[in-house]
């Protein structure tokens, strides 16, 4: 009761200031309302914060000409490469030479590489291997952990990350050497470990396909994260190997601002699409999940109960989520994206993620990296407790079926 009469003294004002603790004292009492649900921000527009820098500079008589934006990328800038030793950087003291990112197409480099599937060594992912038949992503998303791998190609983990995308064209050759290799055990392979496997090249390449072709003649378990509509075009293969229980799939949602999405996530199929792809997969018998990451304190956390709903209706039955930590490069891509896009609340929320981290944006502590700590961590921590309660998620503890192992030609089941 003491908590209703706090949430009436919330004014407009406070809950543009705060919107995501609002939420979280409201969702536990009374149903959202409409009005609420609705998001209390917009993304600032590029062209009318570049006139106001271009002003503030006139303003101190500096030279400086205001930055484009770029759009249909999420990173703005290149970073430096941490393994290079000498870089190019814009640094002419009269800014003649400076250059202007170009928006340049999405390059693909075709390489044969040596392996595909990887042994996952952390605690606290959730998977024993991986494999990716990309590496960048085209998709761009600002927080993507996978900017910083990147690097190990000689590459940025800024606008690099989402225009040079490496493309091992050998991917499904090399899945199949490896599954015929006799000490192989069929331990589930997440595919999309690293970057979305149905990034906008596999409607070129087709790689994930054959990934698929070939865990599906051996009878080899896959779990698949996704942001892309794109997965229903192996709906036919993933609909029989739902039947051998050797597949699983999530979709990732952060939001349902799709102002938001088109800056953090620009090449990302939409929101509702991604709900629509929950809805048919599932139809077709493939156990669906809902990934929810990163929670952002301040942009999108407090969306976290109609994503997990909206999953939950259309027939998503487990979930998961990760709190936005910044390593490495991402520190610097985030940063420079949030204050172009969000300058009226870029502050809070950057002093937010600092607050979930011990007082830093990076994390590298297993256990507390994917999921902050202190007030508002937690308080993520117990929307997703309570509604995944709500929505029966999780529910089915059963895994996937590594009993039906089986290489061509050999005689029965292995395992
Ligand atoms: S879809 Fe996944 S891998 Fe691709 S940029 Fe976004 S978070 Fe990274």
């Amino acid at each position: 009761m003491a908590m209703a009469i706090e949430i009436k003294k919330i004014s407009f004002r406070q809950y543009k200031l705060f919107p995501s603790l609002h939420q979280y004292f409201v969702l536990n009492i009374s149903p959202m309302k409409k009005n609420l649900q609705q998001d209390s921000f917009k993304v600032s527009s590029k062209v009318s914060a570049a006139k106001k820098a271009a002003a503030v500079n006139a303003d101190n008589c500096a030279e400086e000409k205001p930055q484009q934006y770029i759009q249909g990328r999420g990173a703005q800038i290149n970073t430096r490469n941490r393994f290079h030793k000498n870089e190019n950087v814009k640094e002419h003291i009269e800014g003649i030479d400076d250059w202007e990112e170009p928006n340049t197409t999405t390059q693909y480099m075709e390489q044969n590489a040596k392996t595909i599937v990887n042994k996952v060594d952390s605690p606290d992912v959730g998977m024993a291997y991986s494999m990716n038949a990309y590496a960048g992503c085209e998709h761009g998303c600002i927080y993507c952990y996978a900017r910083n791998v990147h690097e190990y190609w000689g590459y940025s983990a800024g606008l690099d990350f989402e225009r040079k995308i490496i493309v091992k064209k050998n991917a499904a050759e090399l899945l199949r050497k490896q599954l015929m290799h006799p000490k192989w055990e069929p331990m589930p392979i997440m595919l999309s470990g690293n970057t979305d496997c149905y990034q906008p090249a596999e409607r070129k390449y087709r790689l994930t396909r054959g990934l698929l072709e070939v865990c599906n003649e051996f009878n080899q378990p896959v779990g698949i994260l996704t942001k892309n509509a794109g997965i229903l075009n192996d709906k036919d293969v993933l609909q029989e190997m739902a039947r051998k229980n050797i597949v699983r799939a999530m979709v990732s949602v952060t939001s349902f601002n799709e102002e938001l999405r088109r800056v953090m996530e620009p090449r990302t199929t939409t929101a509702l699409q991604r709900l629509k792809v929950i809805e048919e997969l599932s139809k077709a018998g493939v156990t669906m999940g809902i990934m929810m990451g990163p929670m952002i304190p301040g942009l999108n956390d407090h969306e976290m109960q109609r994503i997990m709903k909206a999953a939950a209706d259309r027939g998503a039955t487990f979930t998961a989520y990760t709190f936005i930590r910044l390593n490495g490069a991402i520190k610097f891509l985030f940063h420079d994206w949030l204050y172009k896009n969000f300058p009226d609340r870029a502050d809070k929320i950057w002093h937010l993620i600092e607050q979930s981290h011990d007082g830093k944006v990076n994390d590298s502590r297993w256990g507390l990296r994917m999921r902050g700590e202190g007030s508002i961590a937690d308080m993520v921590a117990q929307q997703y407790a309570t509604y995944g309660r709500l929505y029966k998620m999780n529910l089915d503890r059963k895994g996937l079926d590594i009993t039906n192992f089986k290489r061509p030609g050999a005689q029965g089941k292995l395992f």
